[in-house]
């Protein structure tokens, strides 16, 4: 049976538009959330707003812009490069991001009459983003429910999953095709298989290839 009705944090990429698609799977009814803060690329806004749109799916934009103001960072400067150093945070981090986006999220929740949120976080991959971690969303779970008097359920389909399993998560949702080709992952703004060349790029690629290499080999 389907539980009630499920807010999910989407971005238009891969890994929200999987979160939306198993959502939708989950859920009798789902709203999406896309927060504007600017992003290197106004494109995402506009991806996420199609792909919503194409999956009948109620969509709301929240302006997150005073995140720039606090945070200026590789997501939303076009000055500053993108880059991973080995042993640092990556120059897209914004501390709290997900803290901030999640809370909000609850808010609009708790106002759509929706317990439940959705949000594509990941541990496995782990690049240093402490609000991704399991352990922080469960802290936040409880924090939101008396916070607001409230019993929220937070979702992580995604938590323990690397890239390649979460394609295989988009095929077994039917989605392989659509995610493959109508989501924004890469941090140069192009949608699909992007620029190629960008770290978003080449972990989304090495991820759909060992899925798609190890389907083959059964
Ligand atoms: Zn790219």
């Amino acid at each position: 049976m389907k539980k009630d009705k499920a807010v999910v944090v989407f971005s238009g990429g891969q890994d929200s538009t999987t979160c939306l698609f198993w959502a939708l799977k989950h859920f009798k009814e789902v709203e999406a959330v896309t927060f504007n803060y600017n992003q290197r690329h106004q494109s995402e806004i506009e991806v996420a707003g199609k792909i919503a749109k194409e999956l009948d799916v109620k969509h709301t934009i929240l302006d997150m812009s005073l995140l720039n103001q606090l945070a200026p960072n590789a997501l939303t400067r076009d000055d500053i490069p993108i880059e991973a150093k080995e042993g640092q945070l990556p120059s897209t981090f914004v501390d709290g991001r997900n803290l901030l986006f999640l809370s909000f999220a609850a808010v609009l929740a708790k106002q759509a009459g929706a317990r439940h949120l959705v949000t594509g976080v990941c541990e496995t991959d782990f690049s240093g983003y402490p609000d991704c971690r399991d352990v922080f969303i469960k802290s936040l779970n409880v924090t939101l429910n008396l916070a607001m008097d409230y019993q929220f359920v937070i979702h992580t389909p995604l938590m323990w999953l690397d890239k390649a399993e979460t394609w295989k998560l988009a095929d077994e949702l039917n989605a392989l095709e659509f995610v493959q080709t109508k989501t924004l992952t890469c941090y140069n703004g192009i949608i699909a298989n992007g620029c190629g060349e960008c770290p978003a790029c080449i972990l989304r690629k090495n991820g759909l290839d060992t899925y798609l290499n190890s389907n083959n080999s059964e």
